[in-house]
């Protein structure tokens, strides 16, 4: 009993260490976002063409950091329920090794990339 405590304090710990740093990664972006006057004072169209595709690429990165917070609730959530840690579609136990590398995962590897290819979360 007091082994399966530990082990959900880990994993506890663990979520809330990648909680932190994803609102640190996305502080920045949004810093860097509003501050540095991308866009403003360019005139030449090769550097505007540069400025819009770095836009872009910074939306992008932006949205994966908001799915990822998602996961990260998700996570939480099943943490509290007692469903962490088991696959949300086959229902197996998602191995210690991928929860310790990918803290938010919520499917095993198998299912991971089966949700992926159709474009799931
Ligand atoms: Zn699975």
């Amino acid at each position: 009993m007091a082994e399966k405590r530990n082990a959900t304090d880990e994993r506890t710990e663990r979520l809330r260490r990648l909680r932190e740093e994803l609102a640190q990664a996305i502080e920045r972006r949004d810093i860097a976002g509003d501050g540095d006057g991308i866009g403003a004072g360019h005139h030449h169209p090769a550097e505007v063409a540069t400025d819009a595709d770095l836009r872009e690429r910074q939306l992008a990165d932006q949205m994966r950091l908001r799915e990822r917070q998602e996961r990260i609730d998700r996570a939480e959530k099943a943490l509290a329920e007692g469903t962490y840690g088991v696959c949300a579609d086959c229902l197996e136990d998602i191995p210690e090794g991928r929860l310790e590398a990918v803290p938010d995962a919520i499917r095993c590897v198998a299912c991971q990339t089966a949700a992926r290819r159709l474009g799931r979360l």
